[in-house]
């Protein structure tokens, strides 16, 4: 089983991923998650990631690409996956298509969150994670209607 949750950040896709992962036995890919991990590591991935995080702008796709398949190869036994927080552009989304294919694994379902922007305002000035600065939060909406909207 592969799940997709596609929304904007503060649409509460984590909090959410965390529930239905446990309940259908599935391996939670949290995108952000395992890029914060990594530059808090100071892995390779992880210090070419950090800037990118730190300003709220998306990691270039060869990097988040290369986590990805990391965690799918380490984990192709559990009993599928719950992607959170990827794919989050056309092209991200061509590759898992990809990967997908190659792994002989269609996509079960993509389920959109849909949050009104006041509220997602109000939920990620409250959050207060080290990237949650007016400035990142505006660009990381901005980003999510630009880039992750079409995947829709
Ligand atoms: P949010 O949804 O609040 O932005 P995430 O934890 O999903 O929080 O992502 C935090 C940051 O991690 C993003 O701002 C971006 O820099 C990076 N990131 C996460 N997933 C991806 C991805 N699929 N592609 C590129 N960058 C990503």
């Amino acid at each position: 089983m592969k799940v997709v949750f596609i929304g904007p950040p503060g649409a509460g896709k984590g909090t959410q991923a965390v529930r239905v992962a446990s309940h259908f036995w599935l391996k939670h890919l949290s995108t952000g998650d395992v890029l914060r991990a990594a530059r808090d590591a100071g892995t390779p991935i992880g210090l070419q990631a950090a800037k990118y995080l730190n300003e709220g702008r998306l990691v270039p796709d060869e990097l988040v690409l290369k986590l990805v398949a990391q965690v799918l190869e380490e984990d192709h036994d559990s009993a599928g996956h719950l992607f959170d927080g990827f794919p989050r552009n056309r092209d991200q989304a061509i590759a898992l298509d990809k990967l997908l294919d190659e792994a002989h694994m269609p996509l079960t379902a993509a389920l959109e969150f849909v949050v009104h922007e006041e509220e997602l305002y109000d939920r990620l000035y409250k959050r207060k994670r080290e990237d949650d600065t007016e400035e990142t939060i505006r660009k990381r909406l901005k980003d999510y209607s630009a880039l992750t909207g079409p995947l829709v």
